[in-house]
């Protein structure tokens, strides 16, 4: 399979800025690292603008989010077709920072899954348990609930990434540790081979919380992670692409 790695850069960056950041990540991996996806997500308001850094690169442009309408009167949102216009290939859906501060449901999230297999996007659905259910011991029944809400009644094949991302994980420094990370990722294959047996094996599964350059390695090897989403670190350029060429078959020393 190849790896596949995507920067979140949240809400980081006005429009020159994210082009001045895509065009020094496409420079610096140029040509573009082989057995490696690389897709850059920048806030809705800079996606043209790094869409015209990356032309050429080989790198991928995603969104952060995306509505589940096509179009209509639902201020504020943006939908699928205006993302696969803009030249958009994957969409983050389901982050817990959404779940977290905007109300983001599992319904809602299967939802957005439907609009982007609808308009030929790749949904890079987000799931993880928060400090209170990990200490509590529902880890396992947290991850099972939310992938199994956002695959229920759907049908593979279709384009489709998931990355477990454990909530107390994100944003703080403190990463989990890779046995956590293959633990988890094991509970999400296991949703995938019940719900989805045929196609269980062409879903990436990606582990985010403070993946950097120093520890992304061991998320890839002990913790069977099939590439990460970089939050923070995707935001300094020389760490993103050091990331990028480590997941790369040139610098990679393992398969799956
Ligand atoms: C994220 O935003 O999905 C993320 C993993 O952030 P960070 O790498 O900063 O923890």
């Amino acid at each position: 399979m190849q790896r596949l790695i995507v920067a979140n850069w949240k809400m980081h960056g006005t429009q020159a800025e994210g082009a001045a950041l895509a065009a020094r990540v496409a420079t610096n991996l140029r040509p573009a690292p082989p057995g490696v996806d690389v897709v850059l997500c920048p806030p809705f308001t800079a996606l043209d603008r790094v869409a015209s850094a990356l032309a050429a690169s080989g790198l991928r442009l995603g969104a952060q989010d995306v509505f589940w309408e096509d179009r209509g009167a639902f201020t504020g949102e943006v939908a699928p077709p205006m993302l696969t216009a803009l030249g958009c290939t994957h969409v983050i859906v389901g982050h817990s920072e959404r779940r977290a501060h905007l109300g983001e449901t599992d319904a809602g999230v299967a939802r957005k899954l439907d609009a982007c297999w609808r308009h030929g996007l790749t949904p890079i659905l987000c799931v993880g348990e928060t400090a209170a259910e990990r200490a509590a011991g529902q880890t396992e029944a947290r991850l099972h609930a939310q992938v199994a809400a956002a695959l229920e009644g759907r049908k593979c094949p279709k384009p489709l990434a998931v990355a477990y991302e454990p909530v107390w994980a994100i944003g703080g420094g403190r990463a989990a540790a890779p046995a956590d990370c293959a633990a988890g990722l094991a509970v999400i294959r296991g949703v995938l081979a019940e719900m989805w047996a045929e196609c269980a094996d062409d879903v990436a599964c990606l582990y985010g919380g403070s993946v950097n350059a120093e520890n992304c390695r061991a998320f890839w090897e002990e913790g069977a992670a099939d590439g990460s989403l970089v939050g923070g670190a995707s935001l300094d350029p020389a760490a993103f692409v050091s990331i990028c060429r480590q997941a790369s078959l040139e610098g990679r020393a393992w398969s799956r």
